[in-house]
């Protein structure tokens, strides 16, 4: 079905999607059920699978570079191709291996650091880390800016321009949301996991889990991983009180779960299976978790199931927890925000990691540039480092170019909103004509497109915050 020298491609391309196959249930267990004594092998047999599986990639290169594709899905698979080819081709093995090794230490040193505040414990590994990224950027190569390179290798094709544009229209929300401090007792009503649970797999079912082909499991962080096309797997977490953070976890990975289950199956074992941008995975988990999850709509339709598992709601209304799903409240941890702030947080993330890329921002100023930009735009105080520059654990990774990818992912979710109209179907329940929607749309495409490119047809524009802005302009009238 596929034209010869695709086919021939496709053939050899078999023996990377199996070892990608075994990676992505490696991944999985390390964040489950793997014994904790278990990390130093683990990661040894990782490091050699991904050296094993370079070398395939770079041996199918001469095949690749005779593709002939007769339609876009074909070119789509030759693009993917070409992107990892390209990437392994032009960073140095030498980078690759030193920031290996840089960030396996940095994880333990930055969870330190962490504890204690103290940010001079994790600043020299931070040096090294920015100056690895930007060697890396350097030999990938960009047009106008060196961040371009390292916002690409998340987010094709997205570039400062783009973010800066993005970013800029985000900035007001600073304005509308300071001083607003909402709160609601339903944040220390405490719940018996069990029955939490049964609730986030009844309303998960609901939404169209399919539980023959996916699973859910706990974790210290939520996260999704998608093994194959008929197996992706998806975690969430249990703190005992304060529901909506299980519940929406759970839904918010439930929306990159079937984004992966979604794809066309004639993409199987196809370098176009999978979703194709970070930012679009996230619009689509972002989709389930604040268009959906926090809408009126959704607590309406779900409420009774809701009183049946958590006894305490009985003494609440469907608008207490429409409004506790909706609180807004600047504050320090951005894994805790709410979505009104939440992109402030990515934009004081964002200004640091191109002013570090670009040297416009040393290191050393990291902390102060921090606090500035949070009193700028969440209007708090200085506070240790550990609730500042310290939270996040990506910069220890490596990750530069990484973080934009979830504002993305917020903004098209609104847009995606404003194009659906989803509201009465949410509160008919009529969840699958919105599986639907997105399927027709997004999922069933997988990689074939680039992200900006899919965004276009299947919404008819290119990326607009203008819907989010005016959806967070709704969010904090709620609480003023
Ligand atoms: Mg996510």
């Amino acid at each position: 079905m596929w034209r010869p020298s695709v086919q021939r491609v496709l053939d050899k391309y078999r023996e990377l999607w199996a070892l990608g196959y075994a990676m992505a249930l490696m991944g999985w267990d390390s964040e489950t059920y793997m014994p904790e004594g278990a990390a130093k092998e683990r990661g040894e047999a990782e490091a050699t699978l991904v050296l094993i599986r370079r070398r395939k990639l770079l041996s199918m290169a001469p095949l690749v570079y005779r593709m002939r594709p007769g339609n876009d899905e074909e070119r789509g698979m030759k693009r993917e191709l070409l992107r990892s080819i390209r990437y392994h081709r032009r960073v140095p093995r030498e980078v690759v291996e030193e920031l290996a090794k840089v960030t396996n230490e940095a994880k333990v040193v930055w969870r330190r650091a962490k504890e204690k505040s103290d940010f001079s414990m994790f600043r020299p590994y931070l040096e090294r880390i920015v100056e690895l990224n930007r060697k890396k950027a350097e030999a990938l190569g960009y047009e106008n800016h060196p961040y371009d390179a390292l916002l690409d290798l998340y987010e094709e094709g997205f570039t400062v321009k783009d973010a800066d544009r993005m970013f800029s229209e985000l900035k007001g929300i600073g304005k509308l949301v300071k001083g607003v401090r909402a709160e609601s007792p339903l944040e220390n009503e405490e719940y018996e996991k069990e029955s939490m649970e049964t609730l986030n797999r009844e309303i998960l079912r609901e939404l169209g889990f399919q539980e023959e082909y996916q699973r859910m499991d706990v974790s210290a962080h939520p996260f999704t991983e998608s093994i194959g096309l008929y197996d992706v797997r998806i975690t969430t977490w249990y703190h005992g009180k304060d529901f909506r953070r299980s519940l929406l976890a759970a839904v918010h990975e439930f929306g990159h779960s079937i984004y992966e289950r979604g794809v066309d199956e004639k993409y199987w074992m196809t370098p176009v299976q999978g979703g194709v941008s970070m930012g679009i995975h996230e619009s689509q988990s972002r989709f389930y978790e604040n268009i959906v999850g926090r809408s009126r709509e959704f607590v309406e339709h779900f409420f009774p199931l809701m009183r049946k598992h958590l006894p305490f709601l009985e003494k609440y209304t469907v608008d207490d927890v429409y409004l506790y799903f909706n609180l807004v409240r600047p504050d320090y941890i951005r894994v805790e925000a709410d979505e009104a702030t939440y992109n402030l947080h990515i934009l004081i993330r964002y200004e640091i990691e191109k002013g570090l890329i670009d040297e416009s921002v040393s290191v050393e100023e990291v902390p102060q540039v921090w606090w500035d930009m949070v009193e700028k735009y969440l209007g708090l105080e200085p506070r240790e480092e550990k609730y500042g520059c310290l939270q996040d654990i990506h910069w220890s990774l490596g990750y530069f170019g990484y973080f934009p990818t979830y504002t993305i992912g917020t903004v098209l979710a609104a847009q995606i909103a404003h194009h659906m109209d989803p509201w009465d179907r949410i509160r008919e329940g009529r969840f699958g004509e919105i599986r639907e929607w997105l399927k027709e749309r997004i999922h069933r495409w997988g990689s074939v497109y680039p992200p900006k490119e899919l965004v276009k047809r299947a919404l008819g524009e290119e990326i607009n915050p203008e819907y989010f802005v005016e959806r967070v302009r709704g969010i904090v009238k709620l609480f003023s």
